[in-house]
């Protein structure tokens, strides 16, 4: 028998089930179908595996370097088995509660695959949804008054080239490995591939990135991307940028993967035991019954207007599924900001501006806002300041003053227009200036804020102070 709900959402990854959590709050009765797991990709394939992975990382080569800090440790070993079973106790610990919110919030889990259904049932105020049950028992129906696509993404492919997640692998299979490989080549030097060349460099595997554009993280201010080749290198990483990989040329060979790139003209090619394909993520858009209905799709994703509202008014869309940033906190913002707007409270829309967007690779990029270059091409007149965490006393005992941070503001009117940094812990520091900018601070209000020492985020205060020459240990 069909089951009415005020509110069926299609996905239960970040943005889904954050969404869920919050229509629940507004007194509607939510649906969710997941075909998969509560947590989506984040939790389950994704941010909190990989932060997982990274830190075991960043626990062996500290204790490695453990004489720097006057303690003998011996017999320093890795135990990756044991790596990846604490993976999957942070994993399993995040879903209970996930689970458990879920209940809380008396919200329904359907456990399947979601399909709108349609044309004739569909109306504005009311659709259906069929749920094809993951344990193959009868399908359920459900008839809600609006629905939130929160379908998620996939890793991509190069086109033509197959990954068998043995010997050429996506970051779901990298999770998965029983055995570090003594070598791999990571095809794409965006965020992902960063991060996983940055763990697998720490766990002591050979690495070389293939970066088809000038330079590795690529959304990043430019100093950024040579701060960060640069740490890449100091750690062993080989860096090609300008390198364009021919799907057809990435081939198993016996114990090996070849992978054969374009280099400044020439034909150049890469042996390791494995590979990576990091060069991004495509948007569940199949079989999900989009033809039943009159939502568009442009470039692969699905096109809403700024309430996140698709061609069909009562169907809702957020997340990777419509492209644009896809982070996991972009993801559940969106999906507030949906369903409010669908219960008639004041939502507010996601600003690409306001983002933090961050790697967590060791040291760390974080950043929020324009870079120089794109502030200047919007035709800002820009000044900037930057501070080098050298000078940072907290950074020196903590024993990493790599990178720096750096202010970006408009010369005519002291706004802040972005904020970038590379170090250490700038992932957890950047809300400062994510809150600076929501505020709409100017750069010198931020210099005038007292940082605590010492810490690290002194190099915030003296970067904001440095835009006008002011810092102080500069
Ligand atoms: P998803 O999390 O992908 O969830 C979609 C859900 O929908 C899935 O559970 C899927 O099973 C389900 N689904 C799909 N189709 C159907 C259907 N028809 N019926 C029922 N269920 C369906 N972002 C960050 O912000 N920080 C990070 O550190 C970070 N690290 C990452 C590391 C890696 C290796 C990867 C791959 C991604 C990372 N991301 C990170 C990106 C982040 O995971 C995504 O942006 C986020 O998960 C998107 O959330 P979502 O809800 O849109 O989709």
């Amino acid at each position: 028998m069909a089951k009415e709900y005020d509110l069926v959402i299609l996905g239960a990854g970040t943005g889904g089930y954050v969404a869920a959590i919050r229509a629940s709050q507004l007194g509607l009765s939510v649906a969710v179908v997941e075909k998969g797991k509560l947590g989506g990709t984040c939790l389950h394939q994704g941010c909190i595996p990989s932060k997982a992975l990274l830190r075991s990382a960043e626990v062996y080569k500290t204790v490695k370097q453990a004489e720097e800090f006057g303690v003998t440790a011996e017999k320093t070993a890795l135990n990756f088995e044991k790596v990846q079973e604490r993976k999957s106790r942070i994993v399993d610990q995040l879903y209970k509660g996930v689970q458990h919110l879920m209940k809380k919030g008396k919200i329904d889990v359907y456990e399947g695959f979601g399909r709108i259904l349609g044309p004739s049932i569909f109306s504005p105020t009311s659709g259906t949804i069929s749920v094809e049950r993951s344990d193959g028992t009868e399908n359920d129906m459900l008839v809600p008054k609006n629905v939130l696509i929160a379908t998620g993404s996939r890793p991509k492919s190069l086109p033509g080239l197959e990954i068998d997640e043995d010997h050429i692998l996506s970051s779901d299979g990298a999770l998965r490995l029983e055995k570090l490989p003594e070598s791999i080549t990571i095809i794409g030097g965006g965020v992902i591939g960063i991060e996983w060349a940055s763990m697998f460099a720490d766990f002591g595997v050979k690495v070389t990135v293939l970066e088809y554009l000038d330079r590795i993280l690529p959304l990043e201010d430019e100093e950024v991307s040579k701060e960060m080749q640069r740490a890449m290198k100091k750690k062993g990483v080989k860096v090609i940028t300008g390198a364009k990989v021919l799907s057809d040329q990435v081939k198993k060979e016996g114990n090996q993967v070849q992978v054969t790139f374009e280099h400044k003209g020439e034909s150049v090619q890469a042996s390791s035991e494995k590979a990576l394909v990091s060069v991004g993520r495509a948007a569940n858009i199949t079989d999900i019954g989009l033809e039943n209905t009159d939502i568009q799709v442009k470039n692969d994703v699905i096109t809403v207007n700024k309430n996140y509202q698709t061609k069909e008014s009562h169907i809702y869309a957020i997340g990777d599924v419509i492209g644009g940033l896809q982070l996991a906190h972009v993801a559940s913002h969106e999906g507030i900001a949906a369903v409010e707007h669908m219960a008639g409270v004041e939502a507010h829309p996601v600003e690409e501006e306001m983002v933090s967007k961050c790697t967590y690779s060791s040291p760390e990029a974080a950043s929020v806002g324009l870079t120089e270059k794109a502030a200047k091409e919007k035709g800002y007149r820009v000044k900037t300041g930057k501070f080098s965490f050298k000078a940072i006393g907290k950074a020196l005992v903590y024993g990493d003053t790599s990178g720096f941070v750096k202010f970006v503001s408009d010369a005519d009117t002291d706004d802040l227009l972005g904020v970038h940094m590379i170090g250490p812990h700038v992932t957890d520091m950047i809300s400062e200036a994510a809150l600076a900018r929501v505020l709409d601070a100017a750069h010198w209000e931020v210099g005038q804020t007292i940082h605590p020492h010492p810490s690290l985020s002194e190099a915030i205060g003296e970067a904001a102070l440095a835009v006008d020459g002011k810092e102080i240990h500069g």
